[in-house]
């Protein structure tokens, strides 16, 4: 019989509706979800020693008595209050003697009593007299738990760590009789241990290596939920004679005309790739496929290939790009590169109203616009395609899988190509986009010259201000990015509108233009618009041109307070210029650097490689940071942690397509445990189609 851990939080003794509120912040609302609410960390009590063997800055147990209490005021009167003086207490073992500290303490000074033991926790410090711990934890001695690895749970105001401890603690009699959550060819296979057993020794755990064993077993679990979750996605959209089958070479409809037309030869890698997208689309199955380039890589006309290819075989195509600013830099292109074609272009976003808007979406409805160019507006609920057959997201770390899926929803199963700038390293692209066929372009446009890149302080600033002069003197613009819109008093950080003055003034004779994310959009369009064009020479922003942004003829990117930004940003970043065929520069100026900060600049100067680059970001920052998981769509992981867990991963993978390969849509019997985890991580799995 399954104990019901369905049952609500409040049927915990002690929960009431506060702390049941405090709770829910965690994402815990039932007994099961408790037990689920694992230790973000351990305290490591297994240091125990006498009085005598401690030394300043030495955290460790001690067993000791209350011997007398040293400050002023009345013994154990209420204290607490601000300002008042803080309870010091004197105890000892037979080695010593030890003062505890404790400030605005009520509890402990009703708690502690003179004359019996406790085990005390803490970090020994110099007092005046003797040793001191502040604010130690404490428990009377003769109810220690004498645990050694004591859970650390991640709190919210209204939660008491100690509370918490009890409260899993007293639920853990639960897990004898639970109901084991994996199939049991899963846990044997893989030599995992039992659902029970992870649980008491996640919380409680007897020993390092019983800990081992339950983390490892929760880690592996979590991981192959959401694997299994995306695979399940991936065959259900990806089944035979669900999709569209776009015509081929016999109708005209491949992409051959398209790319002869172009200036230029494609490289090896955009031949390959488009070569994968046309036989994901002439296939009856629904295409699903991430184009992963590196910056310059030159993704813009694959997309733009796969395009032509829907509308020559009689459907329309979107292409739904994060920013307004990129998507009217796809417009611009698309009306080039479609214009000796015949096919009719359209635009949509925010700020597109009225009647323009009205007429747009009729000729979308009715089939007279082949393809459309826009932003999140493409996926509003009006928006009504006649025929829409292939959907193309841009720069997809910033949508989530739900966003994907809203611009599938629009047409009946049209494929789906998503393309991405951010190289994801490899370990981790089959799980961030485990629902998903990925292609890698991972080689530039011949002819181009890789960056120059330096480091400098502010030494040597004067000396890339003279750089930037040299280049625009010959007829090249620049690019100069301060981490802050506006100068903060707080900060020693350069701001974009401080700089924008400094430099108006120093490069008199040049048009400098001024960037942020704070602008109306109609001014951010007329700035980026004389950008491109030329009119302006040098362009001082904030992360604002991070992605997208396409100037050939800017040949330095120079970045203030380059410690504030993260590799994947500094690479982005630099990836603005090198886009022509004159030499580029990017300078990384760095002021107070931390070793890690240092460390990402020596990483930019050895090498422009996307995919060495975020690698080596993962391991530096962890997943969380650099990719905003949540941004990929990708569920919150409450123990795994996909930098760390590499190997655990890879197991995972293998067990996942096992089981997929077994039982594809997981309905067998065995199965059903892990089928529900999946429907409930995925919280609305019917609308995404699971
Ligand atoms: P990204 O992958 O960073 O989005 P783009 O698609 O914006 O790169 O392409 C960058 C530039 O390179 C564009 O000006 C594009 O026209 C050009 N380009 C793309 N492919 C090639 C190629 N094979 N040879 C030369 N230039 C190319
Ligand atoms: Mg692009």
């Amino acid at each position: 019989m399954t104990p019901d851990l369905g049952a609500p939080v409040s049927s915990v003794k002690g929960v009431g509706g506060a702390r049941a509120a405090a709770l829910a912040r965690l994402g815990v609302r039932t007994l099961g979800d408790l037990l689920r609410c694992y230790p973000r960390d351990y305290e490591d009590r297994r240091d125990k020693r006498r009085i005598g063997d401690l030394s300043p800055g030495v955290r460790a147990v001690v067993r000791a008595t209350v011997v007398s209490e040293t400050g002023g005021g009345p013994r154990f009167s209420r204290r607490g209050r601000k300002g008042g003086p803080p309870l010091r207490l004197l105890v000892r073992d037979d080695t010593g003697i030890l003062e505890l500290v404790f400030f605005h303490a009520f509890y402990p000074a009703t708690a502690l009593k003179r004359g019996e033991e406790y085990i005390f926790y803490g970090e020994a410090t110099q007092g005046a007299r003797c040793l001191r711990m502040v604010h130690p934890d404490f428990s009377r001695a003769d109810e220690a738990d004498g645990l050694d690895l004591l859970p650390v749970y991640p709190l919210t105001a209204g939660l008491r760590q100690s509370d918490l401890r009890k409260w899993i603690r007293g639920l853990l009699a639960l897990t004898d009789a639970m109901e084991e959550s994996l199939p049991a060819d899963t846990i044997a296979e893989n030599k995992l241990c039992g659902i029970g057993y992870a649980l008491r020794n996640i919380h409680c755990p007897a020993d390092a290596v019983r800990l081992r064993e339950a983390k490892y077993r929760l880690v592996f679990e979590e991981l192959l939920v959401l694997q299994a979750g995306l695979l399940l996605l991936k065959n259900a959209n990806g089944r035979a004679g669900l999709g569209i089958a776009f015509k081929g070479a016999r109708d005209g409809a491949d992409t051959a005309r398209f790319t002869e037309g172009l200036p230029f030869k494609l490289t090896a890698a955009q031949r390959r790739t488009l070569g994968e997208i046309e036989s994901d689309m002439e296939s009856d199955r629904v295409m699903n496929r991430l184009v992963q380039g590196d910056v310059g890589s030159g993704k813009t006309v694959i997309a733009a290939a796969a395009m032509y290819k829907a509308v020559k075989s009689g459907r329309q195509a979107v292409i739904m790009a994060p920013t307004e600013t990129l998507a009217k830099q796809h417009l611009e292109e698309f009306e080039k590169l479609f214009l000796p074609h015949g096919v009719r272009v359209g635009f949509l976003s925010g700020a597109v109203k009225g009647a323009d808007r009205r007429l747009l979406l009729e000729k979308t409805a009715s089939n007279e616009i082949d393809i459309l160019i826009g932003t999140h507006a493409l996926i509003q609920p009006d928006v009504v395609y006649g025929n829409l057959g292939l959907v193309v997201t841009d720069e997809q770390h910033r949508f989530g899988v739900r966003q994907r899926v809203g611009l599938s929803k629009k047409g009946r199963d049209p494929d789906i190509l998503v393309m991405t700038a951010t190289p994801i390293p490899r370990t981790l692209a089959f799980i961030l986009y485990g629902d998903m066929d990925i292609s890698v372009m991972d080689e530039r446009p011949p002819g181009r010259r890789p960056v120059v890149t330096r480091a400098a302080d502010a030494g040597g600033r004067k000396a890339a201000y003279r750089l930037v002069r040299e280049e625009l003197a010959v007829g090249h613009q620049a690019y100069v990015v301060a981490p802050l819109i506006e100068d903060s008093d707080e900060r020693a950080l350069r701001s974009a509108t401080g700089l924008y003055a400094e430099l108006s003034a120093d490069f008199h004779g040049y048009a400098v233009a001024l960037i942020h994310g704070r602008m109306r959009q109609a001014e951010k369009d007329a700035v980026m618009g004389a950008f491109y064009a030329g009119e302006t020479a040098l362009l001082v922003s904030t992360v604002l041109i991070e992605v997208g942004v396409n100037v050939p003829n800017a040949t330095v990117m120079l970045i203030e307070n380059a410690e504030r930004f993260g590799l994947a940003q500094l690479h982005q970043l630099r990836g603005r210029v090198g886009r022509g065929p004159a030499q580029s520069y990017c300078v990384l100026i760095t002021e107070n650097a931390s070793a890690e900060a240092a460390e990402r600049a020596r990483v930019m100067v050895s090498t422009d490689d996307g995919f060495a680059i975020a690698e080596k970001d993962l391991a530096l920052r962890g997943p969380g940071e650099f990719f905003g998981l949540r941004q990929h769509g990708i569920p919150q992981l409450r123990i795994a942690n996909l930098a760390k867990h590499v190997k655990v991963l890879k197991a995972v993978k293998a067990e996942a397509e096992r089981l997929l390969a077994d039982d594809p849509p997981l309905t067998a019997k065995k199965n059903a445990a892990l089928r529900a985890a999946i429907d409930a991580l995925f919280t609305s799995a019917a609308d995404i189609g699971i």
